[in-house]
């Protein structure tokens, strides 16, 4: 997988090729929006009240993780995380990587992890897309933060349908049961999930159950982008 990440590296957000050194183009520099203001301190995601401590999705459904820390908006990047995972675009990863290190360093050391564990792929899909997007992203962010990478910790070992397809409900329902512990017995303080997207946090939500479940603790996520809506 390592010869594709290399260059000619392309924009992440038009697709142009990027002059040595560059990470986005110039032009694009300012597409990406990072999340900002008020946010709500479970998943992250930006809070329209600033009295409010959780978005109406977290104070309603009761999340697994500990907390989570997402980058950009997603509305902002949203073809961008689409030919990341779909069109063969795995070097945007070094792209989201380092924005993730650029902003959230602090947040994201504050979580104390011993390990990034990549939100896993069914095996079939994993075939057909040729490599997983959340492992690319936790490999280029375990170079950055100096953390091993378990991806083995984790197994899907249900064939999801495509989240944004579903409605909130057909969400929730669609990812019950979705992963696996393999392993007995790991022992792990703190885990960081790491995905490429949180939109409602089904997914996330799930994969962190199934850690506690298996004996682990402490989950916490870092995504590149969340969605704005609940
Ligand atoms: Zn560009
Ligand atoms: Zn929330």
């Amino acid at each position: 997988m390592t010869g594709s990440l290399l260059f000619p590296r392309r924009c992440p957000i038009c697709d142009e090729i990027l002059d040595k050194g560059k990470l986005i183009c110039d032009k694009c520099i300012r597409i990406p929006r990072r999340v900002t203001g008020e946010r709500c301190f479970k998943c992250s995601k930006h809070l329209d009240s600033p009295y409010a401590e959780y978005c109406p999705d977290c104070e309603k459904h009761k999340k697994s993780f500990l907390r989570g820390i997402a980058l950009y908006e997603y509305d902002s990047v949203k073809d961008s995380i689409n030919s990341f995972k779909n069109n063969s675009r795995p070097e945007y990863a070094v792209f989201y990587a380092d924005g993730i290190e650029r902003h959230l360093s602090d947040i994201i050391k504050s979580f104390n992890a011993d390990v990034l564990v990549p939100i896993p792929l069914h095996p079939s899909k994993l075939k057909k897309r040729g490599y997983n997007q959340s492992e690319l992203l936790a490999n280029e962010l375990s170079k950055r933060f100096g953390l091993p990478v378990d991806a083995h910790l984790l197994e899907r070992t249900k064939k999801t349908k495509e989240q944004k397809k579903l409605t909130g409900n057909e969400r929730l329902k669609n990812t019950v049961g979705a992963f696996h512990m393999p392993q007995n017995g790991v022992k792990y303080n703190n885990i960081i999930l790491v995905d490429d997207v949180y939109t409602t946090g089904a997914t996330l939500d799930e994969a962190s159950r199934t850690l506690i479940s298996g004996g682990l603790k402490n989950v916490y996520f870092v995504t590149v982008a969340i969605g704005s809506g609940s």
